[in-house]
């Protein structure tokens, strides 16, 4: 992961808007505002896990620091991603 450009991650439509979250290793991250950072979707309930990206979107730093089970989505017949619990 990171310094190799081999990137994990997905971006997925979150579903309430134009938003992209970020998927990886299960977890999902939202960007923050227009910065390269992108937090755990469960930052609001404490969780401190975090990706930053560089320019060229590879990954350069993960914080695996979830305080939380992976939440659990569907991924239905035209690719949306459905979550179903987390
Ligand atoms: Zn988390």
């Amino acid at each position: 992961m990171g310094q190799n450009g081999n990137n994990g991650y997905k971006l997925i439509p979150s579903g309430k808007g134009k938003n992209l979250l970020m998927m990886d290793d299960g977890y999902t991250f939202k960007q923050c505002h227009d910065t390269p950072l992108y937090y755990c979707s469960k930052q609001m309930a404490g969780c401190k896990g975090r990706v930053k990206l560089d320019k060229a979107g590879n990954i350069v730093d993960y914080k695996y620091a979830h305080t939380h089970a992976p939440p659990q989505y569907m991924v239905s017949s035209d690719g949306t991603y459905i979550k179903l619990k987390g």
